[in-house]
């Protein structure tokens, strides 16, 4: 086949028109059902290179200041200005995780102990103790060190399972599994900025004495909720009385989600003991 043959492309990015997979401009790729997979998904998580540059920076800016706005040009197919949101995700979570003074995505045994399921999780660690002929703080100690490094590859089971309600709330909206997937990845992105990574910066420079579990779920409830109620109407063009509604909604979900993931580490690593 020629190249005559194949359909005549404009590029999403640049506006250049040409044939074939890529723009021979800009090099925007075409997006092809096979992108949208959530094969294809997770193999670019595997593949995602993180370093920061300038396109970092602005992808960063924009999550921040215009929620949803990446999310939307990636689920549009506008991809090469920006830096993948799972690639910033990764940046994020690597930087975090050297200094996780404000427990977000990891969780030590305190804080799952003071879970719904806290009780449970008091009797299996108590058989797990006697089991491993620890004390306390030993066994602290293994936890808090496995915990850790699972927490940092199980985000990605938070940002799934927070995901899924957005399929029933927004199915009218003409948006792939994926894309709801990726628009959770953003929201984890901004979470890990604005409320792991900023907050342990305030607590590192000693206003941890201000941030008790109340001020935290303040600051936890209103940001994200700045996050939906924006990204909602720019994501999912949602308006009025349900992008509120939807909002609030997605907030409970969130703390579900949340909860969900934790218990799921929770039994991870407890079993890797
Ligand atoms: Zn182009």
């Amino acid at each position: 086949m020629s190249d005559q043959a194949s359909p005549l492309i404009v590029c999403k990015s640049c506006g250049n028109s040409f044939h074939g997979n890529y723009c021979n401009e800009c090099g925007e790729k075409v997006l092809k059902p096979a992108d949208r997979s959530f094969k294809t998904f997770l193999s670019n998580i595997l593949i995602a290179i993180t370093f920061a540059d300038s396109k970092m920076i602005k992808t960063l800016w924009l999550v921040l200041s215009k929620p949803g706005f990446v999310s939307k040009e990636f689920a549009e197919g506008r991809r090469v200005n920006y830096l993948k949101p799972i690639s910033l995700f990764f940046v994020l979570n690597l930087i975090y995780f050297f200094f996780p003074l404000i427990q977000l995505f990891n969780a030590t045994l305190t804080t799952q102990l003071s879970s719904p399921w806290g009780v449970y999780f008091k009797n299996i660690i108590a058989h797990k103790m006697v089991d491993m002929g620890l004390n306390l703080p030993s066994f602290q100690l293994i936890y808090h060190q496995k915990t850790v490094g699972f927490a940092k590859l199980m985000v990605m089971v938070f940002v799934v399972i927070a995901s899924l309600p957005l399929n029933i709330l927004y199915w009218k909206r003409n948006r792939f599994f994926t894309d709801h997937v990726g628009y959770m990845v953003e929201l984890a992105c901004f979470n890990l900025f604005v409320n792991a990574i900023t907050l342990s910066i305030l607590a590192f420079f000693g206003l941890g004495k201000y941030l008790n579990e109340e001020v935290l779920t303040f600051i936890f409830i209103s940001t994200n909720l700045y996050f939906l109620l924006r990204s909602g109407n720019i994501f999912y063009h949602e308006k009025s009385w349900r992008l509120v509604l939807k909002s609030v909604l997605m907030i409970g979900f969130l703390k579900i989600a949340l909860e969900v993931y934790r218990a799921i580490l929770f039994f991870v690593t407890i079993w890797s003991m």
